[in-house]
């Protein structure tokens, strides 16, 4: 079904789950108008997110240094990269492996840097018993988590969501989201050199 009834919004997003919500809140305090669009009905946001523990990779907290576990960007790196398990060049923009090894160098970053300060500033908090999920091999060099990095939210994943959720129906109640529930985006036509839906 076309959406063209619905707006001529500046960006289209696709899915109202955890991701698609913190797209369009950030875009919505950006000033842009958008169309969320997701196949499921309204009782439906959050997806995945809505049901999962909420449980949030973060490195080098407060909270694990409270539980005195030594970690750091540089494990993080080196457990991702343990996991991963890039066999081709990391360095070839045109290779395989490339962007993958950038996602990772960037989610590190993120995970040690701003992602705590971030969320922490909309609210989220974190019971202070670090979890050990993903711990993979025995080996500092093989893959999983050599220490803990699980952050469970208070409110486990309705926690996570519920920000990000207010956020987008706010910007919905000012008239910059319009919602399109029930409706599955199954091609995208381009002109002019963007997406029309
Ligand atoms: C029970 C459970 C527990 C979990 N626990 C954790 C945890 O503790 N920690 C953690 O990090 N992760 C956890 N996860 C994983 C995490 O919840 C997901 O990785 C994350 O929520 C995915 O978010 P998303 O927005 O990318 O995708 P989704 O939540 O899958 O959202 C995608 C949305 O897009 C819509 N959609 C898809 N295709 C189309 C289409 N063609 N047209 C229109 N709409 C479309 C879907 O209907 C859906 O609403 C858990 C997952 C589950 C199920």
């Amino acid at each position: 079904m076309s959406l063209e009834k619905h707006m001529d919004a500046d960006v289209i997003v696709v899915g109202a789950g955890l991701a698609g919500l913190v797209a369009t809140a950030e875009l919505t305090n950006a000033g842009l108008r958008v169309l969320l669009v997701d196949q499921e009905s309204e009782a439906n946001l959050g997806g995945q997110a809505h049901w999962s523990l909420g449980g949030l990779f973060m490195v080098n907290t407060p909270e694990q240094r409270r539980m005195g576990i030594k970690d750091s960007p540089e494990l993080a790196m080196q457990d991702w990269l343990g996991s991963a398990g890039f066999d081709r060049d990391v360095h070839d923009p045109a290779g395989e492996d490339f962007w993958g090894h950038r996602w990772a160098e960037a989610y590190v970053d993120f995970a040690s840097g701003e992602k705590r300060s971030w969320l922490h500033g909309l609210g989220l908090r974190w019971v202070p018993l670090v979890g050990w999920a993903e711990r993979g091999g025995y080996l500092a060099d093989g893959h999983g988590n050599s220490v803990p990095r699980f952050h469970l939210t208070w409110g486990t994943g309705p926690g996570v969501v519920a920000p990000f959720e207010q956020a987008v129906r706010d910007a919905h109640d000012a008239g910059l989201v319009t919602f399109a529930f029930r409706h599955r985006v199954d091609r995208l036509e381009k002109s002019g050199g963007a997406s029309t839906a």
